[in-house]
């Protein structure tokens, strides 16, 4: 090993002999900003091949987690070397499932919904060499913009021969106008806001009959539904069995990889019911540690593929996929 890099370093400067290194920095462009590859990335399950999307990143403010001291939050994030310059770095993914018979995209990330630093799931498809007219599913966890809003742009379906998919409670939650009124006073600005986003990311698909609702016990293309009600009322998780594994889409029933698996117990501010969140997580959490089933997240660290270990069986650790080409 050190004779090969002996040489190298040596082949290296050999090349460049009238240069000093001054110079060579001199040749060398600036980056202003460093900008990654396109943010796809493909996972083989068994006959099945799911092509995670990149949306963009996100910063929260670690002031979101409840039931939790903010020094230990602080305390977590330091011993997990999370970056804390600009809050705590979450992804926001989707996944593009290729079943073999049907192309099933699961969530779509937030468009324009929040701003210019997120909204790359579309281009992203269409860098992994998919175009938007193959996909005929769209399963949505939940209805919160940063999974809903991608599916359009504009009130123009981004997804034209696409159906999309969401429980029926979730559906109840957003879509009944009765529901503002069940709230309290202070949290029902926030709703409406929320509300008028999915209405305009919806309505080209209700406008063609393509928008549908299930409840437990259904299947959509092969996927089974798993009720993880708790952030939202209707909030669920998908199943899909392959030849070799088995894999769940679980949605947003975890927001960090750091303080959620190190305290499960912890809620976020965006949780409509932490109590329930909570207890979802737990329950869903100790299944995946034991049953080992591939986990693809929207806001585990790009590409939100893994698995999740537990030494005790109270903490948990998520275990990211390996890269491979
Ligand atoms: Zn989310």
């Amino acid at each position: 090993m050190k004779k090969t890099a002996l040489l190298f370093s040596a082949s290296l400067l050999s090349s460049f002999p009238l240069l000093s290194h001054a110079e060579i920095a001199q040749t060398l462009p600036i980056i202003e900003k460093q900008k990654q590859v396109s943010g796809y990335y493909q996972y083989q399950a068994g006959d099945v091949q799911i092509t995670a999307l990149l949306d963009g990143t996100n910063f929260m403010s670690p002031k979101l987690f409840q039931n939790i001291h903010e020094k230990e939050v602080h305390e977590i994030l330091k011993k997990y070397y999370a970056d804390q310059d600009k809050g705590v770095q979450t992804s926001i993914n989707a996944f593009l499932v290729n079943t073999g018979h049907s192309l099933v995209l699961v969530d779509s990330g937030a468009a324009s919904c929040f701003g210019a630093h997120l909204g790359s799931v579309l281009s992203n498809l269409k860098a992994s060499g998919y175009q938007p007219e193959q996909v005929d599913t769209i399963l949505l966890t939940h209805l919160h913009p940063d999974h809903v809003c991608g599916i359009s742009q504009n009130a123009v379906a981004n997804f034209p021969n696409a159906t999309v998919y969401v429980s029926n409670d979730e559906a109840n939650y957003w879509l009944n106008p009765k529901q503002v009124n069940k709230l309290p006073k202070e949290k029902q600005a926030g709703y409406l806001g929320t509300v008028e986003k999915i209405k305009q990311a919806i309505a080209p698909y209700q406008a063609k009959q393509r928008f549908k609702t299930y409840q437990l016990g259904d299947q959509v293309q092969g996927f089974k539904v798993i009720n993880t009600a708790g952030h939202t009322p209707g909030h669920f998780s998908y199943e899909l069995k392959t030849k070799d594994e088995t894999v769940v889409f679980i949605g947003d029933i975890v927001h960090s990889h750091t303080v959620q698996f190190d305290k499960p117990e912890t809620a976020i501010d965006y949780d409509i019911d932490p109590k329930k969140a909570v207890q979802t997580r737990l329950k869903q959490f100790a299944e995946y540690a034991t049953g080992r089933q591939t986990i693809a997240a929207p806001h585990l660290p790009f590409p939100g593929i893994g698995h999740i270990y537990s030494a005790d069986g109270k903490s948990y650790q998520w275990i990211p996929v390996h890269f491979k080409d």
